[in-house]
């Protein structure tokens, strides 16, 4: 069996532990940027062979390209964004994940209800050609169901993934773990990690542990949706399950770029899966002085709104003189509000977008001068 020497890192910030490469370990912690470089740091060994890694096919000038364009896009992205974030050097990580893999069987009962359309004879009270009044019968027709009990017993596989570390929020999970799902078939050595000096992010949890935390109810979830699928009927009611699983863990890494950047105090992330640029997720921060000077400009339609609806209201106790003059006069004045608020706000937008894209632009150019 052979095992790999790592360092590993706890981040004095947000206490994330990450493994890197002993000659050239990670300099910022990737979750929140804080230095690494006094963090506390032990050397650990990981067993190679018992581990699956999914190697990195975006690289890392197309995930910066990304990035840009992304922090770029937004209504009410700042417009120093690029001046003020600080991106540090994008790593590459690697998330730990358990992949899952076994069989479950169940039991359950339930009702299933049948939609059956029946038809009934109602007699109705109707007067004849003759004007004398008689009770008529007429077929109608109406839906009811059916109730069956119905019981079955099933066994299926199945096999997802789930993140093992702690640290993630969960839809930070659920992204994880959709893009992992995805490539559980292109796993390779472990040393591809280290040749390329990505940092790893330790497993925190054992195999049960995430079982417990959070692959059950996954589990759960697929049992039910099964079960569900199989039922026979349109309806059903009073489902009860019995069920019981086997299944095996095994470790895997699934490679992800991710920046971290402050922003007045608060870590915006963006994370994109190393295996496909076209999915990534990630918060970006919000001008919030840009978003009050757009929502005044909808005040004044706002006040008018009110006071054309005042006028008409009292206009219902007075010949109803001053709701035709609101409907005639205030429905247009509200309208020209709206639109004359709805154009200043595009004007305002756009050219937040420009300045953007001329600063954007102005950094490709130094790049390029740089390069
Ligand atoms: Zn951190």
């Amino acid at each position: 069996m052979s095992t790999i020497p790592l360092t590993e890192l706890q981040c004095p910030g947000c206490n994330v532990q990450v493994q890197c490469s002993i000659s050239s370990p990670t300099e910022h912690c990737p979750f929140c940027g804080t230095s690494l470089a006094g963090a506390d740091a032990a050397e650990v060994s990981i067993e190679a062979d018992s581990l699956q890694v999914v190697p990195f096919s975006v690289d890392a000038s197309t995930f910066k390209e990304e990035l840009l364009k992304w922090l770029m896009e937004g209504d009410y992205t700042p417009n120093d964004i690029l001046g003020r974030v600080f991106i540090q050097e994008h790593i590459g990580i690697y998330l730990p994940l358990y992949r899952y893999q076994g069989t479950f069987e169940s039991s359950f009962t339930a009702h299933a209800g049948f939609d059956r359309v029946e038809q009934f004879v109602e007699h109705v009270v109707c007067t004849n050609d003759r004007g004398q009044i008689q009770r008529m019968p007429v077929t109608r027709s109406r839906k009811t169901i059916d109730w069956r009990p119905v019981s079955s017993k099933l066994r299926t596989d199945f096999a997802f993934v789930c993140t093992a570390g702690q640290r993630l929020p969960a839809h930070w999970s659920d992204f994880c773990e959709e893009a992992s799902a995805e490539q559980a078939s292109s796993r390779v050595p472990l040393d591809l990690i280290l040749a390329h000096e990505n940092t790893i992010v330790t497993f925190e949890q054992t195999g049960e542990e995430v079982f417990d935390a959070r692959a059950k109810a996954k589990l759960w979830d697929i049992v039910q949706t099964e079960i569900k699928n199989r039922m026979p009927g349109d309806h059903h009611k009073d489902l009860d399950i019995q069920w019981s699983q086997e299944s095996t863990s095994s470790q895997i890494y699934h490679p992800f770029w991710m920046a971290s950047f402050p922003y007045n105090g608060v870590i915006y992330l963006f994370l994109m899966d190393g295996c496909d640029e076209t999915k990534f997720r990630g918060n970006r921060p919000v001008d919030m002085a840009l978003r009050a000077r757009v929502d005044a400009l909808f005040q004044p339609l706002q006040t008018a709104a009110m006071f054309w609806l005042i006028i008409g209201f009292f206009g219902l106790f007075f010949a109803l003189i001053p709701t035709i003059a609101a409907l005639l006069l205030g429905i247009p004045h509200i309208l020209w509000l709206y639109n004359s608020a709805n154009r200043e706000k595009n004007d305002i937008l756009t050219r937040s977008r420009t300045t953007r894209e001329s600063a954007l632009a102005r950094l490709k150019k130094q790049d390029e001068e740089a390069g």
